[in-house]
């Protein structure tokens, strides 16, 4: 019976991989990740813009993804902020990429992080990046520090995202014409996607907003390493339809890990430490049941 336990604990399918990935600290972007090469291929391009989008996208008081650097439930204490733009910002240079801009996660932030910023050259600009801050306003989401970048931005920036969540493809379904209407009226001159949503709905749909509306820039948000074939179809797609612009706003880490033989190791790791921990607890815990029943009986 234990051992049953056990063996049926280990194979459950995805058991082990998802214990091991959320037990690992946050891998940080390295220069022989995929992403990087590519990033590091294209950064020069006149028409690519890249970002950083803050250290890992979580709220380090509450543990949620929607924030990092602002949170409703607490206080963010000031060295966080400025351990989390620091590594960030030093990440970037370490693989030798030059980022225009800075975006923070679900656009939330407070005076301290502008601060922190603003040592390293960044700027305020209004209109660009994702979500409603925190106070439930529209806010200033990013900021940025070239002047390069700031001349292909266009002088009103109208951005707005419309396929949000159409990870879920009924969503996509569902919104699909009624979002083509709404960006008609609206007619946006920026155009914010987030990588997790890109799909057959989605570039069909961007398909026909470019056709309709004079969109300057294609805005992506959350690229990690994990996710460099959407990136590269992105970036490939605005290309071939002549977008002017396109702003790639990059997570420096990621709870994944890199490295095959690690990920050996620690699957070896934990194999073991379940096989010698659980199976001796089941084997007594089915002894004492078992006891327990007899004497019930007797
Ligand atoms: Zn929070
Ligand atoms: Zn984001």
């Amino acid at each position: 019976m234990a051992v049953l336990i056990t063996l049926l604990t280990l194979m459950l399918p995805g058991f082990i991989q998802p214990l091991i990935t959320n037990l690992v600290s946050p891998q940080v972007i390295s220069k022989d990740t995929e992403l990087v090469q590519y990033l590091l291929e294209i950064q020069d391009d006149e028409d690519i813009f890249l970002g950083i989008h803050g250290w890992e996208h979580k709220c380090p008081v509450c543990g949620e993804h929607s924030h990092e650097f602002f949170c409703s439930y607490g206080k963010i204490d000031d060295s966080v902020i400025e351990y989390k733009i620091t590594s960030a910002i030093k990440a970037f240079r370490n693989c030798g990429l030059n980022p225009d801009f800075w975006a923070f996660p679900g656009g939330s932030f407070d005076e301290r992080s502008i601060a922190i910023l603003g040592r390293y050259g960044f700027i305020p600009i209004s209109g660009l990046g994702e979500g409603i801050g925190e106070a439930g306003k529209e806010t200033e989401t990013s900021v940025y520090s070239s002047f390069s970048a700031m001349r292909k931005l266009p002088s009103k920036i109208i951005s707005r995202e419309y396929t949000m969540m159409w990870r879920d493809k009924t969503r996509a379904q569902g919104e699909f014409t009624d979002a083509f209407k709404r960006a008609n009226d609206q007619k946006p001159n920026v155009i914010i996607s987030h990588i997790q949503d890109l799909n057959i709905y989605t570039f069909a749909w961007f398909d026909i907003i470019l056709n309709h509306v004079d969109v300057k820039v294609m805005e992506l948000h959350d690229v990690t390493v994990n996710t460099v074939e959407e990136t590269k179809q992105f970036v490939e797609f605005c290309r071939n339809r002549n977008v002017p612009t396109i702003i790639l706003l990059i997570i420096p880490t990621h709870h994944g890990i890199e490295n095959p033989v690690h990920e050996m190791w620690a699957t070896t790791y934990f194999t073991v430490f379940i096989t010698t921990f659980e199976l001796p607890t089941m084997f007594f815990l089915s002894w004492y049941m078992l006891v327990r029943r007899k004497n019930r009986v007797a």
